[in-house]
């Protein structure tokens, strides 16, 4: 799909400057789902050449150790113990900031800030073309301070960390009023959607909850009303029964195939122990979900060399009621091998050319045929 600039299509009136500050939603009264408009993230930096896999050279990257003064300052950082470190060579000059993983408000938000609502256009009050101004939080976890482009050029103790950034901000905006849904997600690849090649994911917390997360919420409270059971739960013991759709499992997680997975070669990773939020895990399970998300991406890299790729984490949704304690976090991983289509846009179902079964099988093939030299 051809990338189109807003600002190639129009050349943005005063006014019109004015109000890209702010981002707002608009809803689809026909398939009542809520779209972002974040015009002003159309000026933040692309390293990659469009239309091609190329990464721009001549970009400095703010993401670089030395370069901390180009992002906003950052609202979390650690640093690992270089005595704890596996690989401490060639991390730069002497003078740097110290920090192994530093989180950063995005200089380009796509919402505002849940404390900065006065640029925010006022809510419409038509039936027909309502918008609301959207508000919350959008966040960027540096992964490292070397230039590397995906979370396998990393080291294990680096990865855990950068589970431990994502489960403190969520833990953040849980308690931030007004806050109902959190997305941390990743984009490895121009394909993948990133604009940028340093390793980074990204978090955004909205004040709405996102019409397909409810479905999802909606339909797991109801199994556990029907049941008295947790859907993921029920359907975990299940898939180790089949076996044919596990790729790994340790004591603590569990990496599956989706029966009906959309995407080809989704892998889907989660606790075998009920746990609604994944900012509840505590240190060993992160650990472990950390070190089996970084498996899974290395075999998924073995499999398509170089492949873009994303992960999206779901942990149940601030803003949601669930008395009956009915959802159960997870994350899905995919390589990016298909285009949605013209089919799939205008149907809203995907067709997926592997079966999740053959997905698996490949999978598990590599981790058999593969040590990884970091374990
Ligand atoms: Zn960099
Ligand atoms: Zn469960």
């Amino acid at each position: 799909m051809d990338i189109i600039k807003q600002s190639d299509l129009v050349k943005p009136s005063a006014n019109a400057k004015r109000q890209a500050a702010a981002s707002e939603t608009r809803l689809d009264p026909f398939s009542g789902q809520w779209s972002i408009f974040a015009p002003q993230r159309t000026e933040r930096p692309d390293e990659f050449v469009e239309h091609r896999p190329t990464i721009k050279t001549d970009v400095a990257c703010p993401f670089c150790r030395g370069n901390e003064s180009e992002t906003p300052p950052a609202v979390w950082s650690k640093h690992i113990p270089e005595t704890a470190r596996l690989f401490s060579a060639d991390d730069g000059p002497a003078d740097y900031e110290d920090w192994s993983v530093r989180v950063v408000p995005n200089k380009f938000p796509a919402v505002d800030s849940i404390d900065e609502t006065s640029t925010a256009p006022s809510t419409r009050p038509s039936a027909l073309f309502q918008s609301n101004a959207v508000t919350g939080g959008h966040e960027v976890i540096v992964e490292s301070p070397r230039h590397f482009h995906s979370l396998t050029e990393l080291d294990i103790a680096e990865i855990d960390l950068i589970f431990q950034a994502y489960r403190d901000r969520i833990r953040h905006y849980r308690n931030v009023a007004g806050v109902q849904y959190v997305s941390v997600f990743k984009n490895v690849g121009r394909t993948a959607g990133a604009s940028l090649s340093h390793s980074h994911s990204q978090l955004i917390a909205t004040d709405r909850i996102p019409q397909p997360v409810a479905s999802v919420v909606e339909n797991m409270g109801r199994h556990r009303a029907n049941t008295g059971c947790c859907l993921r739960c029920d359907v975990v013991r299940a898939e180790r029964k089949a076996k044919e759709r596990v790729v790994a499992c340790d004591e603590t997680v569990i990496a599956t195939c989706p029966f009906a997975s959309q995407l080809p070669m989704l892998v889907r990773v989660t606790t075998l122990k009920h746990q609604a939020c994944f900012e509840d895990l505590g240190d060993r399970e992160l650990e472990s979900v950390s070190r089996m998300v970084y498996r899974v991406i290395t075999w998924l890299e073995q499999l398509r060399p170089g492949t873009a790729y994303n992960y999206c984490l779901h942990t149940k949704p601030p803003g949601i009621v669930d008395p009956s304690d009915s959802f159960h976090w997870y994350i899905d991983i995919f390589p990016r091998m298909s285009q949605v289509a013209g089919f799939e846009w205008g149907s809203g179902c995907m067709i997926n050319p592997i079966l999740p079964e053959e997905a698996a099988a490949s999978l598990r093939k590599c981790s058999a045929s593969r040590n990884p030299r970091r374990f």
